[in-house]
Parts: C-alpha cells; structure tokens; sequence
C-alpha cells in the first residue's frame, strides 16, 4: 500500500521519472537501504546526520537531476560540520543547472564501505517482445566498459535469480576472488526477486535501476533508484 501511495504521489505531481525519492519502493518491498531521510532544509539535515553514525552521503533530490553526479550533486563521506554548507551548495548546484529545477530536498545516507563491497546493478525494462525484463549486473564504473550484464522475463523465480548471478563473468568476484570475503550471495538473490515482484505487481513501472546495489559480505542494499512510471 505504500509502495501504491508513492507511485501515486507521483503520478499527481505529473512526474513520470523518478529518483531517490523513490527509495521508499524499496523499503515497502523489503530491499534493504542506506540508513536516512530526504529533507528540505539545511538545519534538519543536520539533525538527520547527527542520528546517523560516522560521515554521511548528501543527494540532491530533484526530478530534473536523473544523473546526480554529472552536476556534482552526491557528495561522499561528509562530516558533521560540513552538512549544513553542503545542504546549500548542493541545491545551488541543482538551481545553476536548471533554474526552474523542482527541488524535492537533499537526502542525507549512511555512507557504506564501499571498499568491503562490489557495486552492481539490478533494474528492469519492459520489452515489447518479451515483456518485463529483469536485468541483474557488474555495477558503478564499470557497467558501460565491460557491459557484464544478465536477463531474465519477469517473474524471477528463485532459482532463475540465482542463475543469474552464476552468468556473469565477475560472478568470481562477488564470490571472493583474491583474497576479498565473498559477498551474501543469498541476499543479492532476494533483492533480484523483490524487484521482480514489485515490477510485476505495479505494471505502471516501465523502467527500473537500482545502481548502485552494493553488495557486501552482509548483505546487498539499493543505494540508489531511477525509475520511469507511465
Ligand atoms: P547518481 O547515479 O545519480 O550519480 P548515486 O546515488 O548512484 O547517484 O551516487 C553516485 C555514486 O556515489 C555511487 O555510484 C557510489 O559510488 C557513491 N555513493 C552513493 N551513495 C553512497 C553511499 N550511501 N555510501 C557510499 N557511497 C555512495
Ligand atoms: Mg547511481
């Protein structure tokens, strides 16, 4: 029901394409997330980071920034002190970019130990052929260069999201190549069946990304969604 209200929420602010203000989806499906919350001021992103131990993530939320990074708009690993200026210059960003931009807030995260972990990619995308098309992949700075990539046709049995972990060719990796922990593989497998099970009950989700998903020796949890509605 709240993943209901979330798309609907959107669907009243005309918006067809969706970012972290989607996370939520997530969380009603029971795909693990950073720790955290989207504000809209710089004095309660402070009260969010202080909640949160260690240096936090700070990201612009705004359905006119789809590619935060490319405007400078996901800060890593700030500290306490700096959560405030960074609040302002992160929506100043956004604004310079595109004036008329729609601001949602700033999402304040726990930031994650990405040295323990392998980024990788989840998502979806309705093929007129074949129907929803659940992707699962080799994630962050290498999803274009080495286009490690699997599919399967929603719904993803377990055994058929196992198998696509087993496809790719950095499979090896997740398992603990060179010495690293392996990953919780089970737990990937689960977060390829819970977005299966979300596309295919909310046939309104044309498009999905979750990239990145990190994967670590604990678990696997969605850092980050882009998603198109119709
Ligand atoms: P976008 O894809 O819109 O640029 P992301 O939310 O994916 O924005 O953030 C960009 C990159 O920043 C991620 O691929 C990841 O490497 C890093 N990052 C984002 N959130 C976190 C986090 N909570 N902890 C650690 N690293 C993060
Ligand atoms: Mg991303």
């Amino acid at each position: 029901e709240r993943a209901r209200e979330i798309l609907r929420g959107a669907a009243d602010r005309g918006d067809t394409r969706l970012g972290v203000e989607a996370m939520g989806l997530l969380d009603a499906y029971g795909v693990p997330i950073p720790e955290g919350d989207v504000v809209s001021s710089p004095e309660e992103a402070i009260e969010v980071a202080e909640s949160i131990e260690g240096d936090v993530v700070m990201k612009i939320v705004s359905p006119d920034v789809l590619h935060k990074s490319d405007i400078g708009g996901v800060r890593v690993g700030v500290r306490n002190d700096d959560v405030y200026d960074t609040y302002e210059d992160l929506v100043a960003r956004a604004k310079n970019y595109q004036p008329d931009a729609t601001i949602l807030g700033v999402q304040v995260q726990e930031l994650l130990d990405l040295e323990a972990g392998i980024e990788t990619i989840a998502g979806m995308n309705r093929d007129p052929q074949f129907g929803p098309l659940v992707l699962f992949g080799l994630g962050g700075i290498f999803v274009e260069v080495l286009e490690d990539t699997t599919v399967r046709v929603a719904p993803v049995s377990e055994p058929e999201a196992a198998g696509m972990v087993d496809d790719i060719r950095a499979a090896p990796l997740l398992r603990g190549a060179r010495g690293r922990r392996p990953v919780d593989e089970e737990r990937v497998v689960e977060v390829i069946q819970r977005l299966s099970q979300l596309v295919t009950d909310f046939p309104a989700i044309l498009e999905l990304d979750v990239n990145p998903l990190v994967a670590t020796p604990d678990g696997a949890t969605a850092v980050d969604i882009r998603l198109t509605i119709d």
